[in-house]
């Protein structure tokens, strides 16, 4: 079977903070919010950061969100979420939260009320994923994902975690709108992986650590890794225990308009998304306070 070849590698950009509780490198650099990576939208990674104890947790405030979907995985600590769709929750780690914002919401995410006060390490992915056209609009949905809802694939020397999609016939748990695979790996060094890839999806790597070996290239740091559109597979070599994520999926193939938390197709729908904003259109977290 024919490879896919690996066509970048982009270096891990330097970190910067969201809030005061995430640490994070948006590792999709200057492919964010462009139609090679639909339809992800970007991925912000958290890094294993130490937190000192602390009565208020730390986190980021009420903002909204309106056209696509966020995805928390947590790898390290206790994160806890609340909207003005009226949901609430708290995830640890193993754990995802699959958010659809849809027509709008508000929310906010902080370290979890327990996490702050014991402190410690928290280590976590954002993954945002665009909806379709004709699904921006969807009623804000939030879907738990516990660690033990998701199956696991035992590769031998790695195991792969499908959140989304499939793995062969192994089906992820996550309801989603258009089809993408969201695959969590874990794998020791000396792991041979050779992963199928659906004709016409895009494919990004996510290296969080340890390094690998593709198309006789060696990666030893943290970044994205990125592939051409012909071939069946990706071979990977993991030389250094690492820990990957896998995203692939289906090109929307439709205008991308992107302003801060709002991602539309259009910028009349933008402005429109600015405005409902403005004059609370999208909720408040006050009602459910
Ligand atoms: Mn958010």
């Amino acid at each position: 079977m024919a490879h896919r070849k690996l066509t970048s590698v982009l270096p891990s950009p330097q970190p910067h903070w969201v809030g005061d509780g995430f640490f994070v490198r948006p590792l999709f650099a200057d492919l964010a919010f462009g139609q090679e990576v639909s339809p992800f939208l970007m991925l912000d990674y958290a890094a294993p950061h130490e937190f000192r104890p602390s009565a208020k947790p730390p986190g980021v405030g009420a903002h909204p969100h309106r056209g696509f979907e966020t995805v928390t995985i947590v790898y390290d600590g206790e994160i806890e979420h609340r909207d003005s769709a009226g949901n609430s929750g708290t995830i640890g780690p193993g754990d995802v939260q699959w958010m659809t914002a849809g027509s709008g919401l508000l929310h906010e995410e902080f370290h979890s009320r327990e996490q702050a006060k014991r402190g410690g390490k928290v280590s976590m992915a954002q993954l945002w994923v665009n909806l379709p056209a004709k699904d921006k609009s969807a009623a804000p949905h939030y879907q738990t994902i516990l660690k033990d809802d998701i199956p696991v694939v035992d590769l031998g020397q790695a195991t792969l975690r499908v959140v989304a999609g499939a793995y062969g016939e192994t089906k992820g748990p996550a309801r989603t709108f258009s089809p993408v695979h969201v695959w969590d790996i874990d794998a020791k060094a000396g792991a041979d992986l050779e992963l199928p890839i659906a004709a016409g999806d895009n494919v990004m790597i996510a290296l969080f650590s340890g390094a690998v070996s593709v198309d006789g290239r060696s990666v030893t740091q943290a970044g994205l890794l990125t592939f051409g559109t012909a071939g069946e597979t990706i071979a990977l070599r993991v030389t250094a225990d690492a820990k990957l994520l896998v995203l692939t999926g289906k090109p929307l193939n439709e205008p991308i308009a992107h302003y801060g938390p709002f991602v539309m197709n259009t910028e009349a729908e933008i402005r429109a998304s600015i405005d409902d904003f403005r004059r609370g259109k999208m909720g408040n977290l006050e009602a459910f306070a």
